[in-house]
């Protein structure tokens, strides 16, 4: 194992370079006065949620990197670590973001850590820390477990995993309109990323790649940024809060509440924590599918347009 995957936190390495391009996109957006719009309240609770999250990554780190490394030695064949399996590495750890992230969208219980990222209004650099601070619970890192059943080693998809966050950091923005053509055809992008966080009918549940937008495309989840359906930018009903101890946290609220009602049967329960965010078992709330056939009902005009 090279040594310099040993002890290397590379999103804490970037940390320096994140803080200069948000002073940079704050500047440029002042004087252009065009790429956004920053809100000093919203940016502190991002800045504040990016720093809880590392710390507890930092403190409980240990214990995903453990059971890869479980995995690791039951694996039959250990791959060296080079440029070749280093990359190779990088896009099957960036499949697996796709399918986390994907989960973290379709079921309660994942949404209920992945929403604090799309908890602000804006969208700027700062956003793109807004991060959870409740990840293990979701378990998403066992969807790592088959690399290192394949023979790569835990610190190579740790650092594969960290290389992908600092992808991530460049596109929240809206300074960028588009990038070159064969940029947007396979990379993921200011524009795609726009779209993920847009709370507009037609891209709700679209483009959850990492850094390949190419999965998007494969797995028929790419929904393509329109000018005559500018993106709304935060939560289908939002929070109205920048207290980033609620933002983490209201959503596990909320399915506490909801098993706890009483007069359920277990299965309404388990779905209550586990099923779409929307579901409800008496339709007082609306999925995101539910969302989009009420849009294509008023809407027909719009019916079989992609995300639609
Ligand atoms: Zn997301
Ligand atoms: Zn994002």
């Amino acid at each position: 194992m090279p040594e310099f995957l040993r002890d290397i936190n590379v999103t804490t390495l970037a940390a320096p370079l994140f803080i200069v391009l948000i002073l940079a996109e704050i500047l440029y957006i002042r004087f252009a006065r065009r790429g956004g719009a920053y809100e000093s309240r919203d940016a502190a609770a991002s800045v504040f949620m990016g720093l809880g999250s590392s710390i507890i990554d930092g403190l409980l780190g240990f214990i995903s990197f453990g059971i890869l490394m479980l995995a690791y030695r039951l694996a039959p064949y250990k791959l060296p670590v080079n440029w070749v399996t280093g990359a190779v590495c990088f896009v099957l750890v960036d499949l697996s973001y796709y399918v986390a992230h994907r989960y973290y969208h379709r079921s309660r219980w994942g949404w209920a850590a992945h929403v604090i990222h799309h908890s602000s209004q804006h969208y700027n650099l700062s956003t793109a820390l807004r991060q959870t601070w409740t990840g293990l619970l979701t378990g998403a890192f066992l969807l790592y477990v088959p690399l290192a059943l394949m023979g790569f080693h835990p610190l190579l998809i740790g650092f594969c995993f960290g290389l992908n966050l600092i992808y991530q950091f460049w596109f929240h923005t809206e300074v960028i309109d588009k990038c070159p053509r064969w940029f947007e055809a396979v990379m993921n992008t200011p524009s795609h990323h726009r779209v993920h966080h847009a709370s507009n009918p037609r891209y709700l549940d679209a483009n959850y790649a990492g850094v390949f937008i190419i999965w998007d495309r494969l797995f028929g989840t790419f929904v393509a940024e329109r000018s005559d359906d500018p993106p709304r930018y935060g939560l289908v009903s939002n929070l109205g809060t920048f207290n980033p101890l609620r933002v983490a946290t209201h959503e596990y609220a909320g399915i506490l509440r909801d098993i706890t009602r009483p007069g359920l049967s277990l299965k309404q329960r388990l779905l209550y924590i586990f099923a779409e965010p929307g579901w409800c078992h008496d339709g007082s709330r609306k999925s995101s599918r539910q969302i989009k056939a009420d849009y294509v009902a008023r809407h027909p005009e719009h019916a079989g347009e992609p995300g639609l």
